[in-house]
């Protein structure tokens, strides 16, 4: 206490020390605003030192309590997340371990999180003043796919690549002509048109008709676009006796 007082009268000193020097240099203010600002300013500085004192308390307290809860066998844990919400967890932590030669080790906490697809709520485990401070910067709960989302997507993602290898069988094996009538060649057929930029590939011809033809057929329904080639009728020709495909 006496240290706080004589602080705050040395601050007080100070203060006036600077006034004295401004009302030197510019003269007093009649209106006495200066003399407000000063009152105010003397106000802020004992505030500050009762933050330091009651930070100081605060300190002093958390590790009494923890020296407590240990020697008890209590949990310390609610002690350490208190301060560390407050700032002073480390403070805490390394007083503690200087006094005792005991690292605290408090336990987890857990926050909520919400399962992005069904809801359901899980937990956030935070294991670090860090990892508190990290979870505190975020505007919106963070959100995770549960163990059964998870579950059911892995299903449904093996059900779609089943369907898309036996529809890519199908596709490989059906009579050629019932081929080009699936979407699949026809979506196919559009895009290597438009990689070709509706050009005949061979002679650049333009604004004739066109044709996709096959360079090969070991990948037929599953066609890469060099498997493809686009060309006018009389380049097509070339390639074929009839023409044809
Ligand atoms: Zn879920
Ligand atoms: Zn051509
Ligand atoms: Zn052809």
């Amino acid at each position: 206490m006496i240290a706080q007082d004589g602080e705050t009268s040395k601050k007080e000193s100070s203060l006036l020390k600077i006034r004295r020097c401004v009302m030197n240099n510019f003269g007093d203010d009649d209106s006495g605003q200066l003399t407000e600002m000063m009152d105010l300013l003397g106000v802020i500085s004992d505030l500050e030192a009762q933050i330091k004192q009651a930070e100081e308390k605060l300190k002093k307290c958390a590790i009494d309590n923890v020296r407590r809860l240990v020697e008890e066998g209590g949990d310390h844990s609610a002690i350490y997340w208190i301060c560390a919400a407050n700032g002073m967890a480390k403070v805490v932590k390394d007083e503690y371990l200087n006094t005792t030669g005991v690292n605290l080790v408090p336990k987890s906490l857990y926050a909520p999180i919400y399962c992005r697809d069904c809801g359901s709520k899980g937990e956030h485990v935070i294991k670090s003043i860090s990892g508190l401070k990290d979870w505190f910067s975020k505007s919106v709960y963070p959100l995770f796919t549960c163990d059964d989302c998870e579950q059911k997507q892995a299903e449904a993602r093996k059900k779609h690549s089943e369907l898309r290898r036996s529809r890519e069988a199908e596709l490989a094996n059906m009579p050629y002509r019932e081929y080009l009538k699936t979407p699949e060649w026809k979506d196919r057929r559009v895009r290597a048109l438009s990689f070709a930029k509706h050009r005949c590939q061979l002679c650049n011809a333009s604004g004739v008709q066109l044709d996709v033809h096959h360079r090969t057929y070991a990948d037929r329904g599953n066609e890469k676009m060099r498997d493809l080639i686009v060309l006018c009728h009389p380049c097509h020709s070339k390639h074929h006796d009839k023409g044809g495909y």
